[in-house]
């Protein structure tokens, strides 16, 4: 069976929710499965410092506050938009949480009004309306995009119907642009702008999304999904899901 190299990208900068706790997750399932995991953190600068880029089969990248996503989203666009494009262009998986989702995105307009220039290679973007507009902030639920959930991989993987539950902490609200997919419909919280009941987004195989908690902590079936689409299997030999049922369940009481 295949290695998970997993590229990470700006861990120091981009990790105040506790995103980092996604790599751990995917880290600990391949473990379980004895499926050999490396992760290749990716901060500011030249790619060409990394030999193994053409290897890596997930890319993730974390949440953070505004002066973060300021402080790296020159290097993101100048030095990384070439690797990311060619890369979602190949079919290869990746997930992009909060800030990071919006940096993918044509533009994201700061509190302070100061316009981020995206990446764009997400049909989206996304508007922070200062503190005229309470920030998104609580537990959230969702149901994930039949796109997504119809794939066979994540039909095996998937003991939850498709839910997915997280926790979201953001100002920017985030619009899909017409024909974008989005990752999910959202049940209860705010998703992409508390206005069209949209959540995150799907570019390939990728995932754009506003989930914290860590969103694959609290939804293993997805981090099962990721592991087995990177490394092209159908699906990946269960482990026990107790707990995550009965968190599942507990969630159900939310109105
Ligand atoms: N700073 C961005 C916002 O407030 C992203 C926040 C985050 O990554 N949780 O919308």
């Amino acid at each position: 069976m295949n290695k998970l190299l997993i590229g990470y990208l700006y861990k120091d900068e981009l990790n105040l929710y506790g995103d980092n706790g996604n790599v751990e997750v995917l880290s600990a399932r391949c473990a379980r499965r004895d499926i050999e995991c490396e992760i290749v953190l990716i901060s500011k600068g030249n790619l060409s410092a990394y030999a193994r880029l053409s290897e890596i089969n997930l890319l993730f990248m974390g949440g953070g506050p505004d002066s973060s996503q300021k402080s790296i989203y020159g290097d993101f666009l100048e030095e990384k938009e070439p690797f990311i494009r060619d890369y979602i262009a190949s079919g290869k998986t990746g997930l992009f949480v909060c800030g990071s989702y919006q940096l993918m995105g044509d533009y994201y307009r700061a509190a302070d009004g100061a316009e981020l220039k995206g990446l764009g290679l997400f049909k989206a973007h996304t508007i922070h309306f200062g503190k005229n507009r309470p920030r998104c902030i609580g537990n959230v639920r969702a149901k994930i995009n039949s796109k997504l959930s119809s794939d066979q991989v994540f039909k095996n993987v998937d003991f939850l119907g498709g839910a997915v539950i997280g926790f979201e902490n953001h100002g920017g609200r985030t619009y899909l642009d017409a024909g974008a997919a989005p990752f999910a419909h959202v049940t209860y919280g705010h998703g992409n702008n508390s206005e069209d009941g949209t959540e995150g987004i799907i570019v390939g195989n990728c995932i754009g999304t506003y989930f914290h908690g860590p969103i694959l902590a609290k939804n293993p079936h997805l981090a099962d999904y990721l592991i087995a689409k990177s490394l092209n299997l159908p699906e990946l030999p269960k482990l026990n899901a107790g707990l995550t049922v009965a968190s599942y369940t507990a969630s159900k009481k939310l109105r």
